[in-house]
């Protein structure tokens, strides 16, 4: 059977069972993604290794702006889970509620419908284990250094002595090869140096989850992907929880293990894939580029045509029962 996809997107809301093994249909998402060799890093950790219930439980997440004119609904009946050491990505067009999810998540926006779980504690607002990073290069105060704008929540948040605060922030500067940098201005520093100050700032912090808004968007396409680089290598290094948003395809397949694929406004879960076996090596595949054109055919896909695949795939799925 080939697996098309308007099947994925068809299944979608099966795809939140999250666990690969548990759910046939996150199955069939593996097929048509095909290969499963693991990318050329040391392994990636499987949500299936956290014995444990989710990291992160999304569950019917209803998003709402409200305003004395018009609600403006940014997300609706938005469910998934995040594992330990889960390279999460949020993918979807502009508008379907990116931002929107990783600020509840954050703790910024109350929920209007649904929960949002960590470590099985509902979120009731912003917290130091969870640290977004932003796509402005001006999330750093001007008037500190590089080390004190990584050092100073080190201190405000964690509570750490100044020395020890320091310290720590000078070993992630150091990850992120700024070390050199310790005692600039944001000011003189690059978009992408800024970017890496914010990480460094972000990781220090060691949350239980990274959230990154489309930290990336703003650089060239060069830095672009050597941040896209450095990222996964400080991931093969020290394994955090990261939940990625991006609206672009192959960023996404490069930078997660997993995918939540989210409808145009008022974003809605299209599907979940499963996306370790591509990395940055990937890019020229055949493989690769068909996966980019299916997700894209996924995203844009219009409801109708969703609901007439499903129908077809309930269909086909009733044909194959009858004949095995
Ligand atoms: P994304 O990050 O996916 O591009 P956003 O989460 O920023 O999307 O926005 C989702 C929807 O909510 C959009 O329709 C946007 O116009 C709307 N929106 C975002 N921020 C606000 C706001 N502060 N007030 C009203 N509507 C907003
Ligand atoms: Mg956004």
């Amino acid at each position: 059977m080939t697996v098309t996809p308007s099947r994925l997107g068809a299944h979608a809301p099966l795809a939140r069972r999250g666990l690969e093994g548990a759910a046939p249909i996150a199955g069939d998402a593996d097929a048509a993604f095909g290969q499963r060799t693991p990318r050329a890093a040391p392994g990636y950790a499987s949500p299936i290794a956290d014995a444990g219930g989710p990291l992160l439980a999304i569950d019917g997440v209803s998003l709402e702006y409200r305003s004395r004119e018009r609600i403006v609904r940014a997300t609706h009946d938005v469910s998934f889970d995040v594992y330990g050491s889960d390279r999460f990505v949020l993918l979807g067009p502009s508008g379907c509620g990116k931002s929107t999810l990783l600020k509840a998540i954050a703790g910024f926006i109350e929920p209007v419908g649904g929960t949002i779980a960590l470590d099985g504690q509902r979120v009731r607002g912003p917290g130091p284990d969870r640290v977004v990073v932003f796509q402005e290069f001006d999330q750093l105060p001007p008037w500190k250094t590089v080390v004190e704008n990584v050092a100073f929540p080190l201190r405000v948040a964690r509570k750490l002595p100044r020395a020890e605060a320091k310290a720590r922030a000078l070993h992630y500067l150091d990850k992120v090869g700024l070390a050199p940098f310790a005692d600039a201005y944001p000011h003189t520093l690059s978009g992408g140096m800024k970017q890496r100050v914010a990480i460094a700032r972000a990781l220090a912090m060691q949350p239980r989850v990274l959230l990154m808004d489309e930290p990336f968007a703003a650089l060239d396409a060069l830095t672009r992907r050597k941040m896209q680089e450095e990222l996964l290598r400080l991931w093969d290094d020290e394994r955090f929880t990261l939940l990625f948003v991006t609206h672009s395809i192959e960023e996404a397949l490069v930078v997660g293990n997993r995918i939540l694929l989210l409808s145009a406004h008022p974003g809605r879960v299209r599907a979940e894939l499963n996306s370790h076996a591509w990395s940055h090596a990937s890019l020229d595949d055949e493989g690769f580029r068909a996966n980019v054109a299916r997700i894209h055919g996924l995203l844009f896909e219009t409801e109708m045509n969703a609901e007439a695949n499903a129908e077809a795939n309930r269909e086909e799925r009733i044909n194959a029962e009858a004949h095995a």
